[in-house]
């Protein structure tokens, strides 16, 4: 076996011959000059081999995957060919992308880093520059979504995130039937959801929407109805109780303010177990709460309601579930309590959208915890300056398309 087979079958180098290797940089690099495997001339578009016009004078460099440290770079100068078909165009290279300055298989080894790690991370692994590596990146990523299009959207989950320590924000739209993100999008105002609606649907498209699901804004509510002639509209159940706990955390608030040193101790402690759901409650807690009916009675009363108020998401038919929410609503304005009548006036406006959620329980937490894993890249990355990169990891580690199987199969080498 000649030393140029030997190592193509150590390296695993495939569709391809290495006719010459040069060590450089005191051993650190191996430079190797390869040709495709049977003398190339293929039409990248249908695999048909050409007529070569022209023979490149310049020489292309790739990078491939690093080997025990050493780096590898192979050298080509790629010819101009004539398909029948296609005309003039340059040949096929299989170990790369047409643009690509690296190898397939460091594409992909890149993105499965980068699915279970940060950049930065991932970066470190390959011993590239962290710049490097997300531009790379960005560039798979971009070319494996060009042309892709939205595909079966029957329901449309739509969610604001903050991604710059609270400064910046974006829209991401979710596919609730598949679990997935179909879009990211800079901001969380109006134009930003009529972009997608406009850019990513086309109008049978959005006729075939028939659920959607959102937080309690003008924005995307005024979207949702004005781009979705068929849709049902779900006001998203985490947003409703969070907009609850925040009521009766004012409460508290209020009452700490009014209270001395002494009384205080009677609440002390209780923002979190306010917020908890009665089914993660334990005996001791709700032994606490209960005593609250002496020490501190419009606490107690706040809580009471908000308790009450669970039950909601367990009605099966709508008239109860409209009976029991308006009883409920004449509860609350009973107790007097102002954050809790500002409630009521949230619920009255979106009363439709929300008693929905009883036709079907649909909301954006669900769906294996899409947004959770999207908090956990985030949150990883301890925040991102650019969306670019952020939709990246999200398109990624969630995205509606697998951006590893766009990249040939042969060449998935880990
Ligand atoms: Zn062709």
């Amino acid at each position: 076996m000649t030393s140029s087979r030997l190592l193509g079958k150590l390296l695993r180098l495939k569709a391809l011959k290495i006719s010459d290797f040069e060590f450089k940089r005191r051993d650190q690099e191996l430079h190797l000059s390869v040709k495709p495997y049977k003398n190339g001339r293929r039409c990248p578009h249908c695999g048909r081999r050409g007529r070569i016009v022209h023979q490149a004078a310049s020489f292309r460099t790739w990078e491939d995957v690093a080997v025990l440290g050493l780096k590898i770079l192979l050298h080509y100068a790629p010819k101009e060919i004539e398909c029948p078909t296609h005309g003039r165009v340059q040949e096929e290279i299989p170990w790369a992308d047409a643009y690509a300055r690296v190898t397939y298989r460091l594409e992909y080894r890149i993105c499965a880093l980068c699915q279970i790690m940060t950049q930065k991370a991932a970066a470190e692994i390959l011993r590239m520059p962290t710049s490097t590596l997300s531009d790379l990146l960005h560039r798979v990523i971009t070319r494996a979504r060009t042309g892709h299009r939205i595909r079966g959207l029957t329901t449309v989950g739509v969610d604001e995130i903050s991604y710059c320590k609270g400064r910046k924000f974006a829209t991401i739209v979710y596919d609730l039937d598949r679990a997935c993100v179909v879009w990211v999008g800079k901001g969380k105002g109006r134009e930003t959801i009529d972009r997608f609606f406009q850019e990513a649907l086309s109008e049978g498209q959005r006729d075939r929407v028939l659920w959607a699901s959102c937080d309690m804004s003008e924005a995307y509510i005024n979207a949702i109805k004005h781009h979705l002639p068929n849709v049902t509209l779900v006001i998203d159940r985490f947003h409703v109780v969070k907009a609850l706990n925040g009521a009766l955390d004012e409460v508290r608030k209020e009452e700490w303010r009014q209270l001395d040193s002494k009384a205080r101790k009677a609440i002390k402690g209780l923002r979190w177990l306010l917020s908890l759901h009665s089914r993660n409650r334990t005996k001791a807690h709700t032994r606490f709460l209960n005593r609250l009916r002496q020490s501190n009675r419009r606490i107690h009363r706040a809580w009471v309601l908000k308790d009450e108020f669970e039950h909601f998401w367990d009605f099966r038919s709508i008239s109860s579930a409209e009976r029991f929410l308006k009883r409920w609503m004449t509860a609350a304005l009973r107790s007097r309590i102002a954050s809790l009548r500002t409630f009521v006036t949230t619920l009255r406006k979106h009363f439709t959208n929300i008693i929905t959620f009883i036709d079907r329980p649909l909301t954006n937490a669900v769906g294996e915890g899409i947004n959770r894993i999207i908090k956990i890249v985030k949150n990883r990355a301890s925040g991102f300056r650019h969306l670019d990169s952020f939709a990246d990891m999200i398109f990624l580690t969630v995205g509606d398309l697998d951006i590893l199987a766009q990249i040939p199969s042969e060449l998935r080498t880990l």
